[in-house]
């Protein structure tokens, strides 16, 4: 990497010289060595094919461009991770450029597709065009009339009073079909309710892409300007409306309850059955917690036949591979990716950094897991199933 990214500068050292406000002749001189020992050259018979300039075909050139990184810039492009600055003389510097100027290839494609999809946005056209209720052809929206209605009759029914899960009903029991002809689910419902779109207002990059790297998708609050395009296209419901909706959906939800996220253990969805994929799910039995396939739980040991883990014996064997004195969720979530539960109590640890780790387990003895206390209480409660003890005796023998 290239020490004038690390600083903000534009990593040309063109850009360079230009942020350092060079006069305009000094500039496209560098320009011209930059270009040819940086940029691919096209391959002639007087070049004897090659594709790249490097000092040896031209050692005048060299000088020239060694002297301007210095003289004429004052900069001394440093690379960092190969310990390299652009004004030594060491024979492998230009392949080292060359070849950091090719990592960077990637990232300037990327930062084009970026600038050309937020001129669209400016523009007021989408990136993704698929809305329910318009046809999108040539950055237009027009109305589809009866999938327009169907958009309707959702916010009709929902403002009449009706909930989330009687609009879906009731759309499809009136024969209401989705674009893909499928039947209508509470959350396409929900969906068609916070769309803004239906306005005929945009408010466009409402998420972005992370880097050219990891494609990860992120909700934009804030990080990148957000578009808001007046009067875009015709609208199907009005801005109060869709108010009102919002301002309902939120009075709603927060009455009954609902859609609270449920409650995440820290092997929440960490925990991958290795004989049939499922995740595993935290259960409770009487004396402790234990982890098990979600698929034999729902369907039983035909289904999979994959054995439980103690919770407990998680938390220790994490620990463990942490080298933590305790368990601690935030160090366990940044080193861990994933748990594979196998057969033979074996438990293979992915961790961040893609090595495995396997662990294997034993179930521990009955004395160390079992307190004295609990192994009574387990013996009286046996008692109590089997009628040998009525119940008034079972709580006097806990009390004791
Ligand atoms: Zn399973």
């Amino acid at each position: 990497m290239v020490a004038s990214a690390y600083l903000g500068l534009p990593l040309s050292l063109q850009g360079v010289g230009s942020v350092l406000s060079l006069d305009k002749q000094k500039l496209s001189e560098g320009k011209d060595l930059i270009k040819y020992f940086c940029v691919p050259c096209t391959p002639t018979k007087s070049n004897g094919g090659r594709t790249r300039n490097l000092p040896m075909h031209d050692s005048k050139k060299w000088c020239e461009f060694k002297k301007y990184n210095l003289r004429h810039i004052g900069v001394d492009v440093y690379f960092e991770e190969q310990n390299i600055h652009t004004i030594s003389s060491d024979g492998e510097l230009m392949i080292t450029i060359l070849a950091s100027y090719a990592q960077e290839e990637s990232r300037q494609v990327s930062e084009n597709m970026k600038w050309r999809i937020r001129k669209n946005f400016e523009e007021g056209k989408t990136w993704n065009s698929v809305i329910y209720g318009y046809s999108y052809d040539d950055g237009i929206f027009k109305i589809i009339p009866h999938e327009a209605h169907v958009v309707r009759l959702i916010y009709d029914y929902y403002l009449s009073g009706m909930g989330v899960g009687a609009v879906t009903k009731k759309i499809n029991e009136e024969g209401y079909l989705t674009r893909k002809n499928k039947k209508w689910n509470k959350s396409s419902v929900r969906y068609i309710l916070t769309n803004y779109n239906y306005t005929g207002n945009l408010i466009l990059q409402k998420t972005y892409t992370e880097n050219h790297l990891t494609k990860k998708k992120k909700l934009n609050n804030g990080y990148l300007p957000k578009y808001h395009v007046k009067e875009s296209h015709e609208a199907i419901v009005s801005v109060s409306e869709y108010r009102k909706v919002q301002e309902e959906l939120k009075k709603r939800d927060s009455l009954s309850g609902k859609r609270r996220s449920p409650k995440k253990y820290p092997f929440t969805g960490m925990i991958v059955c290795d004989k049939c994929g499922t995740n595993y799910r935290r259960k409770t039995t009487p004396y402790k917690h234990v982890w098990q396939c979600n698929n034999h739980i729902e369907n039983g040991k035909v289904a999979c036949d994959a054995k439980q883990v103690p919770e407990e014996i998680l938390f220790e064997v994490s620990t463990d591979i942490l080298e933590l004195e305790e368990f601690n969720e935030d160090t366990f979530k940044k080193n861990i990716s994933s748990i594979k539960a196998c057969d033979n109590n074996e438990l293979v640890f992915t961790l961040n950094d893609e090595t495995e780790v396997i662990k294997k387990w034993q179930n521990k003895p009955r004395s160390e897991s079992w307190t004295k206390e609990k192994r009574e209480l387990a013996r009286l409660r046996e008692l109590k199933r089997r009628g040998e003890i009525n119940g008034k005796n079972y709580s006097n023998s806990t009390n004791n």
